[in-house]
């Protein structure tokens, strides 16, 4: 079998776990998670990272802040992991998805800005959308695969418009527009370690923040508005979101060695790029020349995606259809759609991510490129 992105757990894991075993530091509060925090921050060049035990919860967190609620909307890509319009919809607003662009995957700014201009009023400083007269309180950018949109321009586009900008990095730690890193554009974004991201902890996130009051409420919040430990004063509603030492000890060792973990995806890109380039009608996403892409996850679109995946299937290799669209959700058929020729619907039916781990030998490479060839 040849898995499609496994954890590498080849460093210091095993050590500071023992550590935090053996101390008895096993829960939220510890050493490593302030650590792991620290490491996040310093990756990214943010000022400040706060942990939370995924990244679900921590986009929850960061639109929790920012005072989202049943009045808002929220506008998310129609392609991505459902956990963006999730968090969306935990805060009680309303996502309006976007359609994606056709090359990139990456949410189309075309469309936002012409939909922005067109249906939406400022009234006192804020954005309304005309037809529902709620506030559309932020855009949450997800960088798919770890590519990323024309962030200089979004960000110029929601200041335009007076949205905040909530970035999903969850996928693109180590990704960069312009060598700024993803995640650092808007007020707050987040970052998951689930068990196949480019690190892992199991399960984690981080949020990371330029703005030190965000910085300190998330924390707060996060472990249950805490004010004081002994007399149990808590002075709003919070939440039991902050990640474990046990946990966060994994995280640091895996942060040793994400630049390796880096190299790896590039050389797997590099890979596979090289040797599909041609094959049939397989086409590459694309990603322009100011962004540095950290390669999580290959995958290729072509019209012959069911073969391809039964063919793979046939020979123990595992790949996956890209996410089925938001507006395809029974939750969200309702929601706003912004779209044209509904390029989500097409990339959905016609993309295939395929074997990326780090740990990725080069005679299962060959395995996966010679059978997907066999196919045309
Ligand atoms: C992984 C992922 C998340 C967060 O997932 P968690 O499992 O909660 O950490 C959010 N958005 C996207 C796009 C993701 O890929």
């Amino acid at each position: 079998m040849i898995p499609l992105s496994l954890p590498h757990i080849n460093g210091n894991e095993w050590k500071y776990v023992k550590d935090c075993l053996d101390t008895g530091w096993v829960s939220s509060a510890g050493a490593y998670v302030s650590r792991f925090e620290q490491d996040l921050a310093k990756f990214s060049g943010a000022k400040y990272g706060v942990a939370a035990v995924n990244g679900t919860c921590g986009l929850h967190l960061t639109l929790h802040m920012l005072g989202i609620n049943q009045e808002d909307h929220i506008i998310v890509p129609n392609i991505t992991f459902i956990a963006s319009a999730n968090a969306a919809v935990y805060t009680n607003a309303t996502p309006i998805f976007i359609d994606v662009d056709v090359d990139t995957w990456q949410m189309d700014l075309d469309l936002l800005e012409e939909f922005l201009v067109n249906q939406t009023k400022q009234i006192d400083g804020r954005c309304f959308l005309s037809s529902t007269n709620k506030c559309i309180k932020a855009i949450m950018p997800v960088h798919v695969l770890g590519n990323m949109c024309d962030m200089e321009r979004l960000m110029e586009i929601a200041n335009t418009h007076n949205i905040y900008v909530v970035e999903d990095a969850s996928e693109s730690l180590g990704s960069y527009w312009k060598g700024q890193h993803s995640g650092t554009f808007g007020i707050m974004g987040v970052f998951s370690f689930n068990g196949n991201k480019i690190i892992t902890t199991g399960g984690g996130g981080v949020i990371v923040t330029n703005d030190e009051q965000h910085a300190k409420r998330a924390k707060h919040l996060s472990t249950q508005s805490k004010v004081n430990p002994e007399t149990y004063y808590h002075d709003e509603i919070g939440f039991n979101y902050r990640l474990v030492n046990v946990l966060a000890a994994i995280g640091v060792a895996q942060m040793e060695q994400l630049p390796g973990f880096i190299s790896k995806k590039k050389e797997i890109d590099a890979f596979y790029r090289k040797e599909l380039n041609g094959v049939g009608d397989i086409k590459f996403q694309k990603v322009v020349d100011e962004v540095d892409p950290n390669c999580w996850l290959f995958t290729f679109y072509t019209s012959k995606q069911a073969e391809v995946l039964a063919k793979l299937k046939e020979n123990k290799i595992i790949a996956r259809p890209f996410w089925t669209p938001m507006n395809q959700l029974p939750m969200f058929t309702e929601e706003l759609y912004i779209h044209k020729t509904d390029n989500s619907k097409d990339i959905h039916a016609n993309c295939l991510s395929i074997p990326s781990s780090v740990n990725i030998t080069q005679a299962d490479l060959e395995a996966v490129v010679a059978c997907i060839k066999s196919c045309y």
